[in-house]
């Protein structure tokens, strides 16, 4: 399945497109903005710009924009195309591999993440945890070196930017990183995404011409909900928009019920019931999914402990909380049963509530 198409951000596709166009594009780019604007989206769509063929052959296509139609726009929107990477925060479950091995878990940890975006387009934040490891930045440079293998351009995209984490004995990865930033392959565009721009290296900072995105307007989120979600009712649809604030992103995600914040408030309800009602709590959870949405229950359980944490009051009971469900969290990347860890987990808090 494709990805949805982008919508609004049109002052910047213009501007990216003359700078295309008269040969300006910087091969470093920082697109900023709130959580779930588009950024990703839009350093896809300038990769479908750079890379699409299917321009020039009637004057009045060439506005710049890509087709649509090609070979090599089908393929960036099906996230297949060969000279596309994108990068996004991985979460390696084994850890303590060697370097190449590691290198090879995040090879496959991308693919399995695009194999799954390709499947679900609408896909979900990565969780707290995952980050651009040591392994990822030597992927990347490893990639970087390629020949492009069907276009004239390679596009990186590294989302979430600022989790690109400098870790102690890699300094050479990191520093063969900013030079790649600085000065990337003539035929590469580096894109980096980020809400947090100030949690970004001011070294990484000063190598990318920094391009900020604003909210869209609620007419442009509300006709993505009706056209990509297919939202009928207009009271849904204005709730909705009203609660994206601008994000597309946003707007997605409030269509996941019982995801994140609201399943950690319902597991812990359970965790002050009776036993019966744990364990119908635990059986409640997708057997087989233990990476997706019951990670991101975990987190959200996280944030409400780190809180009440922060607040003062039975700390010690807290911070033991807040071990079991690290605990937890460990296992279920190991591929523990969801209902298993739910059920032991749901006690144990039971026990410390
Ligand atoms: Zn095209």
């Amino acid at each position: 399945m494709p990805i949805p198409p982008l919508y609004g951000h049109e002052g910047i596709r213009s501007r990216l497109v003359g700078a295309i166009a008269s040969g300006r594009l910087p091969q470093g780019l920082l697109l900023e903005g709130p959580r779930g604007v588009g950024k990703q989206r839009l350093g896809l769509w300038l990769a479908q710009t750079l890379l699409c063929r299917g321009r020039g052959e009637a004057k009045e296509q060439r506005t710049g924009e890509p087709c649509g139609q090609c070979q090599a726009c089908k393929l960036v929107t099906s996230l297949s195309h060969p000279d596309v990477h994108w990068f996004v925060p991985v979460e390696l479950s084994k850890k303590g591999a060697d370097a190449d091995k590691q290198l090879d878990l995040v090879a496959e940890a991308l693919a399995d993440e695009m194999t799954a975006r390709r499947e679900q387009p609408l896909y979900e934040p990565p969780s707290g945890l995952a980050s651009h490891g040591i392994a990822s930045v030597r992927l990347l440079l490893r990639r970087l070196a390629l020949t492009p293998a069907l276009g004239q351009h390679k596009v990186f995209i590294v989302g979430d930017a600022e989790r690109l984490v400098p870790q102690i004995g890699a300094e050479a990865a990191a520093n063969a990183l900013l030079k790649a930033l600085e000065e990337p392959p003539a035929d590469t565009v580096i894109v980096l995404t980020t809400s947090e721009p100030d949690a970004l290296l001011p070294t990484m900072l000063s190598r990318v011409v920094r391009v900020r995105l604003a909210r869209n307007a609620d007419s442009i989120v509300a006709v993505f909900a009706q056209r990509e979600l297919g939202l009928k009712s207009e009271r849904e649809v204005a709730q909705r928009v009203a609660a994206a604030d601008g994000c597309i992103g946003k707007l997605l995600a409030s269509g996941r019920p019982g995801r994140g914040p609201e399943a950690a408030d319902a597991f812990r309800a359970t965790a002050t019931q009776g036993a019966v009602q744990r364990f119908a709590f635990a059986l409640s959870q997708a057997p087989f999914q233990a990476r997706g949405g019951f990670t991101e229950m975990l987190d959200g359980l996280l944030e409400r402990l780190r809180d009440q944490a922060r607040r003062g009051g039975e700390t010690g009971k807290v911070v033991e909380a807040i071990a079991r469900v690290l605990d937890a969290r460990e296992l279920a990347q190991g591929n523990v049963n969801p209902q298993l860890l739910a059920a032991v987990l749901a006690d144990q808090l039971a026990e410390l509530a």
